[in-house]
């Protein structure tokens, strides 16, 4: 991924893609300190960039360093970025870090860095696979306590868990896994967060130690638009197979149906369709209003 044509904005310049490099005693990469955002453009216009960019600010924030760009200033480069590379269908990745001034845990003065790269992603979850679900394994690890991960921060050293079971669920013929928390209540995927339908109604576990993601909000919101009931409440793993439809939402899956979570069985049941259908005109409808806006 990185020997490609392009540029990649790295604090405050663009570089050609693949010489975007970072020193190896990076403290970003030893211990962590590296928080990122994920971010899709439709027709052009980038969604929700705002909130993902505050999200990025607010992560950094949260393992003590200042992004030294404004929210303003990002946004700015995002959206010079999709012109200058020609993208209008497009994935970005900004991605902050402390640098390798200092070795060790304490790295207060590092300098902050900031890249934002950005290329066309098409489907997270392959076409094919999205139309009949995708199959989901259980993790093997568990999302920490509030107390132990700082939950709210989109930050690199979270994802370790992640990219562990993701391979395992991979390695035994899935495609993502299903994480549980701390107390073994349901939580969600590896990079998505889980909605689930009964009775025309869906239920959804609390964001209270993984990511309450842009996208989550954004269904639950088209969901009420529709009148369905949310209820954003305690799941067990028991329940699992009193649902009749499952689906994940994220920047990357959008909405994506899930027909089995490791031998529990779904329809992708026409909420799921309504809701996946739903979300495309959402996130079309930017792109829609930017066109109205430059032609009056
Ligand atoms: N949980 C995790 C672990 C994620 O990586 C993501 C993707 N950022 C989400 C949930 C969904 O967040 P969003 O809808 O904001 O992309």
């Amino acid at each position: 991924f990185d020997q490609r044509e392009g540029v990649i904005w790295y604090d405050g310049e663009y570089v050609p893609w693949s010489d975007a490099k970072v020193h190896v005693l990076t403290h970003g990469l030893h211990y962590g300190s590296s928080v990122f955002e994920g971010q899709r453009a439709y027709g052009g216009d980038i969604f929700k960039l705002q909130e993902h960019t505050e999200r990025l600010h607010a992560s950094a924030r949260i393992l003590g360093f200042e992004i030294p760009w404004s929210v303003e200033e990002i946004n700015r480069v995002c959206n010079e970025l999709m012109e200058k590379s020609g993208l209008v269908d497009a994935y970005l990745r900004p991605v902050a870090w402390r640098g390798s001034e200092m070795m060790g845990i304490s790295a207060q003065h590092n300098k902050i860095h900031l890249a934002i790269a950005a290329w066309e992603w098409p489907s997270y979850f392959s076409p094919e696979e999205r139309l009949k679900g995708i199959r989901l394994d259980h993790a093997m690890y568990r999302r920490p306590a509030p107390e132990t991960a700082p939950y709210k921060a989109k930050a690199a050293g979270l994802y370790m868990i992640c990219t562990i079971s993701k391979h395992e669920a991979e390695r035994k013929g899935y495609t993502d896994a299903l994480m549980l928390d701390w107390r073994g209540n349901v939580a969600e995927a590896t990079g998505a967060n889980v909605f689930f339908v009964k009775d025309g109604a869906l239920h959804t576990p609390v964001p209270e130690c993984f990511l309450d993601g842009i996208t989550r909000q954004t269904v639950i919101e088209l969901a009420e638009r529709r009148g369905l009931a949310v209820h954003e409440r305690t799941i067990l793993p028991e329940e699992l197979s009193s649902f009749e439809q499952c689906f994940l939402t994220g920047t990357a899956a959008e909405v994506t149906p899930v027909s089995e979570i490791a031998g529990t069985f779904f329809e992708v049941g026409e909420i799921t369709q309504t809701l996946m259908r739903d979300y495309i005109a959402e996130v079309q409808g930017g792109a829609e209003a930017k066109a109205l806006r430059k032609a009056s």
